[in-house]
């Protein structure tokens, strides 16, 4: 298959997962992972209707950025040192893995000088899963309080990686925590605060979006195995 057809599979099985849960396939954003992936076949993706882009490694993202299609989103998954933040700051647009006070404020800072604004997710470790990067659930919500009142970071939601399985099921009780998580913590933030759940990968995507995910990141499915 080449990559237009596997992204058309991706997003017609989100779409049916989706309608399934009685959701609009319009609510789940496709986050293609092009982490290994070189320029030539991101754009391959990118013709075929991909418009959001997420790189784990800052490096690798930056070497990249001058080859690619004019127009797309730039989403950081990856778990980011604060000596990382400026970058991030200068040349994403999403950031998914905020997981500590000091890269929130770091990141406030860069953005500041760069005169940037950058959407953020709190990766949250949900399954307690020992050397996983994430903040707890318990400290979850000092989280979601200090990056809603940072003035250039834009607090969107929660984004979690579950405990690796070949089993999609063994995800679901993570994703519906994420989701709880979230619901909790809505009340006390700003409006809008926890509007994305990102959450979801080539292995269990369908099962995320059946829990409510509305950002899935998928590298596997649609660029073949790294
Ligand atoms: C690599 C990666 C993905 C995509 O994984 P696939 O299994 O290839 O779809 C998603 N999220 C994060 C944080 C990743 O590092």
């Amino acid at each position: 298959m080449s990559i237009a057809e596997r992204v058309g599979e991706v997003a017609a099985r989100i779409a049916a997962a989706a309608a399934g849960a009685g959701r609009s396939p319009q609510d789940v954003m496709l986050v293609a992972v092009t982490k290994t992936v070189n320029p030539e076949r991101i754009r391959e993706a990118v013709d075929a209707g991909v418009k959001h882009l997420g790189e784990n490694r800052v490096q690798e993202a930056l070497s990249k950025l001058g080859s690619l299609p004019e127009g797309v989103t730039l989403h950081m998954i990856g778990h980011l040192q604060t000596n990382k933040a400026r970058q991030v700051a200068c040349s994403f647009d999403w950031i998914h893995s905020v997981d500590s006070v000091k890269l929130a404020e770091e990141l406030s800072r860069r953005c500041d000088a760069a005169g940037r604004r950058l959407t953020c997710l709190l990766e949250v470790n949900v399954s307690g899963e020992e050397a996983k990067y994430g903040a707890t659930p318990e400290d979850a919500a000092r989280l979601a309080d200090c990056v809603a009142a940072l003035p250039s970071l834009e607090l969107a939601g929660l984004m979690t990686v579950p405990p690796f399985s070949e089993d999609p099921e063994s995800s679901r009780p993570h994703f519906a925590r994420l989701r709880g998580l979230a619901a909790s913590l809505a009340p006390n933030l700003p409006a809008g605060s926890m509007r994305h759940l990102s959450m979801g990968m080539t292995g269990d995507y369908e099962v995320a979006v059946e829990e409510g995910a509305t950002i899935v990141r998928v590298g596997t499915a649609i660029f073949g195995h790294r």
